[in-house]
């Protein structure tokens, strides 16, 4: 018999590129590579409603399938039923090309995402090709529209300022009738109306990709602008939700600094890891 929950279940945890990254050696890309529990995949979520048996991700990772993989481990009888896209940079979108007939195949399968995000991958190969073979099918949403997912369970987009070059940026905000939890991976500040929603919600899980503003001296900020953690504990402090820092760069200090985390801890945030799961409904 099935149990009559909604839960979210974290996939994973680290920005784009996951971490080993592809090229480092630095001593978090070292350890991960020396030992599994350091690794970390691309940030990703699953919405499951067991009432009625069916699932749906948030962004599609590079690491897609063993995401699935590991779902289905858990779940064998809960069908894919769709996937909320927040916006078109690797870590969030490139998993969609397994959709197609090389891997899963899949049907018609339903994908939620902006209409500038709909276009990029109409407009695209090999995005293009899942759409004109039947994979897929786009479903454009209008930030502050929600869609229901199920009897249970509704997704409400809400537009975030982020690098924009090929594709407009939303955060998810998924609420079930227990608790509502925002999913906001990118942002470049912490400002505007996702502030309202995540005062809203019960639970977030934000971008935490940097530490501090200080962890890349090759790059320039004004390319990566994300909010440091150490910023924005400041600037959510005042939120009063529960607040967990999610997408992590492989430069990030809490990742193997055990004073910082718990500097984090003593704050009352925290950062959150493969298999964190919270009930919506
Ligand atoms: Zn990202
Ligand atoms: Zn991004």
């Amino acid at each position: 018999m099935r149990s009559n929950h909604v839960d979210v279940w974290v996939l994973g945890t680290a920005q784009d590129a996951g971490i080993p990254q592809l090229g480092c050696s630095c001593t978090h890309c070292a350890a991960a590579r020396r030992d599994p529990l350091h690794e970390r995949i691309g940030a990703s979520l699953a919405v499951v409603d067991r009432m009625e048996g069916r699932f749906w991700l948030v962004d599609a990772s590079p690491h897609i399938g063993r995401q699935l993989d590991g779902l289905r481990s858990q779940f064998a009888d809960v069908e894919f039923s769709g996937l909320l896209l927040t916006h078109a940079h690797i870590g969030h979108y490139l998993g969609l090309a397994f959709l197609g007939r090389e891997a899963l195949n899949s049907c018609l399968l339903p994908v939620w995402c902006t209409p500038r995000m709909a276009a990029f991958l109409k407009h695209n190969q090999p995005w293009r090709q899942l759409v004109s073979l039947e994979n897929i099918e786009i479903h454009e949403v209008s930030p502050g529209n929600p869609i229901p997912l199920s009897e249970h369970v509704t997704a409400l987009p809400i537009s975030v300022p982020h690098r924009d070059e090929l594709s407009d940026t939303v955060a998810w905000r998924l609420r079930g009738a227990e608790a509502s939890l925002v999913y906001c991976p990118d942002i470049d500040a912490w400002e505007g109306e996702i502030l309202h929603w995540i005062r809203e919600c019960d639970i977030a899980l934000l971008d935490g990709t940097f530490f501090t503003s200080d962890e890349l001296p090759t790059r320039d900020r004004r390319e990566i602008p994300h909010p440091p953690i150490e910023d924005a504990v400041e600037r959510l402090d005042t939120l009063g939700t529960i607040i967990r820092f999610i997408h992590f760069n492989h430069s990030n200090r809490l990742l193997g600094d055990p004073e910082a985390l718990t500097w984090l801890q003593k704050k009352e945030f925290d950062i959150s890891h493969r298999g964190d799961r919270w009930r919506l409904a």
